[in-house]
């Protein structure tokens, strides 16, 4: 059979929930000659992403790695390891991901309970402090940045609430990590995950992690076996560490090159950098779209910068105007997940993908895209009220 090469892949401006926009340079690290998983040149390599993924999550946590998969694996990695059958764990659910960390804790046998929010919407330090009260859990799980909703949830109190309680808290990072603040220290996070296609900005493929010496202590601990035995970190961490560097599976290196290099770009920008560049970006967009009229979906005080989830107007046809975008224009942007679909956009404005040239294309394509389904915008107000606030 003769299969024709791959054919060369649309370029596409990735406004959506990720993938993010990719750096040449981390391209170019991906197409790097692969050596071997026990090469001295990798296992450098490895060093030095462990030390570069500690600066991003803000860490002294000696088990901080990039698991081998992407967000989801990050996932299953943080509950597989921290949960034994039996263990109660709370998961608190106000979208898409926060229901799959609940299915990943049933799967790995927990006795889950779960708390709930509208989606769009955040959790209360008190409703988390009555849930802990009542269910006493061994771990606690929350998503920081529900890409599913825009909304970002506050951590710092929680934390406290949770740890008081003698439980752990578990944090899905995926998101948030690089575009807005993450404090794994600084909060006294015990368990988080992230990925490396959004904010990051490199491919899909890798899941960073990192577990807080209390975390360590309590796998290190288990009575039983760890359920997965490809997201085992007692041998995944004897493969990561310079003493032993044990042969679990071979890593794939070259997403590990690219990894390095992404990384590399974010710490050299500085963290505090990319997390003004991300509001700043996001409150252009803001500005443009309230102009022509398009409402938030998150209150104001929750909105994640990264990842706008704005509702769709009365009247415009939600496929239509995200085909039109993507065929004419070239701009991918997400729609609504869960009660969201059909009412909702995604517009990501993640890691390379935040800039102030996206914004005012996006803001005059969306126009055109608007006047094509009829609805009334004033011609221009949206890039306008962009260039205003960018001048501001
Ligand atoms: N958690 C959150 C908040 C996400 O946004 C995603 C992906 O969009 C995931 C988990 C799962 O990550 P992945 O799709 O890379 O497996």
């Amino acid at each position: 059979m003769s299969v024709p090469a791959l054919r060369t892949p649309p370029r596409r401006v990735l406004m959506g929930p990720g993938p993010s926009e990719i750096s040449p340079r981390v391209l170019a690290a991906l197409s790097a000659p692969t050596v071997g998983h026990l090469d001295p040149f990798f296992l450098d390599v490895m060093n030095e992403t462990q030390t570069m993924l500690r600066d991003l999550f803000r860490t002294q946590n000696q088990l901080t790695l990039a698991v081998s998969g992407t967000g989801s694996a990050g996932m299953e990695t943080c509950v597989v390891n921290l949960i034994e059958p039996g263990d109660r764990m709370l998961v608190c659910v106000n979208g898409v991901f926060g229901s799959r960390m609940a299915d990943v804790a049933g799967r790995a046998q927990a006795i889950v309970s779960t708390i709930e929010r509208p989606f769009g919407e955040v959790f209360s330090p008190d409703e988390i402090a009555a849930a802990v009260k009542q269910l006493n859990p061994k771990v606690v799980g929350i998503v920081h940045a529900e890409t599913s909703t825009g909304a970002r949830q506050p951590l710092e109190e929680i934390s406290r609430i949770v740890h008081d309680a003698g439980a752990l808290l578990l944090v899905d990072c995926v998101t948030s990590l690089g575009g807005i603040p993450v404090e794994i220290d600084g909060w006294q996070i015990d368990a988080a995950y992230s990925g490396t296609q959004k904010c990051l900005s490199c491919p899909p493929g890798l899941a960073p992690v990192t577990f807080s010496p209390r975390a360590l202590e309590l796998i290190q601990n288990r009575k039983s076996k760890i359920q997965s035995w490809y997201l085992d970190m007692k041998m995944v961490a004897n493969y990561w560490s310079d003493k032993s560097r044990a042969y679990h599976h071979t890593a794939p290196i070259n997403m590990n090159y690219a990894l390095h290099e992404a990384l590399r770009i974010v710490l050299a920008d500085g963290l505090e950098t990319r997390w003004v560049r991300h509001r700043r970006n996001h409150l252009l967009l803001c500005s443009g779209l309230e102009a022509m009229g398009v409402e938030y979906a998150v209150a104001e005080e929750y909105r994640l910068p990264m990842l706008n989830a704005v509702k769709i107007p009365a009247g415009v046809d939600d496929k239509a105007v995200r085909a039109q975008l993507l065929n004419e224009f070239g701009i991918e942007i997400g729609g609504g997940l869960g009660p969201m679909a059909g009412k909702t956009w995604r517009i990501g404005l993640m890691g390379e993908t935040s800039t102030e040239r996206n914004v005012l294309m996006f803001l005059a394509a969306l126009e055109a895209c608007l006047v094509k389904q009829g609805a009334s915008v004033r011609p221009g107000s949206g890039v306008a009220a962009a260039i205003a606030a960018a001048g501001a």
